[in-house]
């Protein structure tokens, strides 16, 4: 069989997920060890029994819910590349978002030097702030024990140095803070049982917290308050759903300046207070 031939089949075969084509191409590459744009210039080419195989096996496990960065153990974000399996939750495009305002809030602010990601899973945003700005001081922390052995993957492959603590959100963490980001849970307990239901693979304790999905950040907003220095900031990620109330008991616990800043999709995604 050709190449041609495979990714159309494949495709095919795929129709009921949201992008086919998309994820067939960067299944097929994979298998063959080559980027997607070796594979598009490579359509004539045949493929072998045994990688036939393995890229079947792949459209499998694909159709039955599974992601295609866990079928990768891989996901590109903030053009870095992390390791990611189902011990974390695997990185959003939206999530760049809360990397680019802890950016920009530290080149603003120039007192703004540490900071801080809770719930920190692969890494991803912590890494990736200390990667574009090496003079910060970064540090992570997560309250499970598998995402810490993930992160520690990827910070060793990406060779970024960023401290980790085993904790539940700023327990123990030192401060003050200038600046504290956090994708913390947000989802319904409702949305993540239908996405479990639909086999889901993903960490439910990365996703779920409680019947509006705002139990981890109620207790986060008071702890980041306890831990921000004067005038720091508190940038969080959720749905814009939750926004209103959020901006609340941000208001409740004394934070001032709320602003909101949205994604690619152009939805509120951070919600940013100060002290
Ligand atoms: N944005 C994720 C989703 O919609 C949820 C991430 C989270 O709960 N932190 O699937």
């Amino acid at each position: 069989m050709t190449i041609r031939e495979a990714l159309r089949e494949g495709t095919d075969r795929l129709r009921s997920v949201e992008t086919p084509f998309l994820d067939v191409s960067v299944l097929l590459a994979h298998t063959l060890g080559i980027s997607k744009e070796q594979l598009f210039a490579s359509f004539p080419d045949e493929i072998t029994g045994k990688t036939l195989k393995q890229y079947c096996m792949y459209l499998e496990k694909r159709l039955s819910g599974y992601p295609v960065s866990y079928i990768r153990h891989r996901k590109e974000f903030f053009g870095l590349e992390f390791y990611v399996d189902e011990r974390v939750l695997v990185p959003r495009p939206d999530t760049e978002t809360l990397v680019e305002l802890a950016l920009d809030l530290s080149r603003t602010h120039k007192t703004c030097r540490r900071v801080h990601d809770v719930c920190t899973g692969t890494g991803c945003v912590a890494l990736s702030i200390k990667s574009a700005m090496p003079e910060l001081e970064v540090s992570a922390s997560d309250i499970s024990e598998d995402a810490a052995e993930v992160f520690f993957l990827n910070r060793k492959k990406l060779e970024i140095p960023v401290p980790f603590s085993l904790c539940s959100l700023l327990d123990g963490i030192e401060s003050p803070l200038d600046i504290i980001v956090s994708n913390p849970p947000y989802l319904t307990d409702g949305e993540v049982q239908r996405m479990k239901a639909g086999n889901w693979p993903e960490p439910a304790l990365a996703l779920a917290a409680g019947v509006d999905g705002l139990d981890v950040i109620r207790k986060l907003i008071p702890q980041g308050l306890d831990s921000l220095c004067k005038d720091g900031y508190l940038c969080i990620e959720a749905a814009s759903w939750q926004m209103p109330e959020i901006g609340r008991i941000y208001k409740e616990h004394g934070f001032r300046n709320i602003t909101l800043k949205r994604d690619l999709g152009n939805r509120n995604r951070v919600i940013i207070g100060q002290k």
